[in-house]
């Protein structure tokens, strides 16, 4: 199942939002939260990166990379690397996945992979 992650578009200036803002970062207006959610775009840029060994027992793997992508529409979103070797400029993929599990719930995010 392919799932999305949404951006809020103000529907009296049209700037887009990630993530969600209570009022619209452009016009400063919108206090009747009148925003559309709009389907994040899967391909990007990533810009940097970092890779993280001192996890939390919940992440059982041994690392984690954690990238900053700049998406088609240009915002940009922190998610997981699944990239062995990833490199600064290299094109990418998302997919909305598992990132965290706890005893009863699941929390997804943004998964990127190389393009
Ligand atoms: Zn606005």
């Amino acid at each position: 199942m392919s799932r999305d992650i949404y951006a809020y578009r103000c529907r009296l200036c049209g700037h887009l939002h990630y993530p969600y803002r209570m009022v619209c970062r452009n016009c400063g207006e919108n206090a009747h939260n009148e925003f559309d959610p709009e389907p994040l775009p899967k391909s990007g840029t990533l810009l940097t990166f970092t890779e993280l060994y001192a996890l939390p027992a919940e992440y059982e793997v041994p690392k984690l990379g954690l990238g900053i992508v700049e998406l088609e529409n240009g915002i940009r979103i922190t998610g997981q690397l699944r990239i062995d070797e990833p490199r600064m400029g290299m094109k990418v993929r998302g997919e909305v996945e598992v990132v965290r599990s706890e005893a009863y719930e699941d929390f997804h995010g943004m998964v990127f992979f190389e393009a």
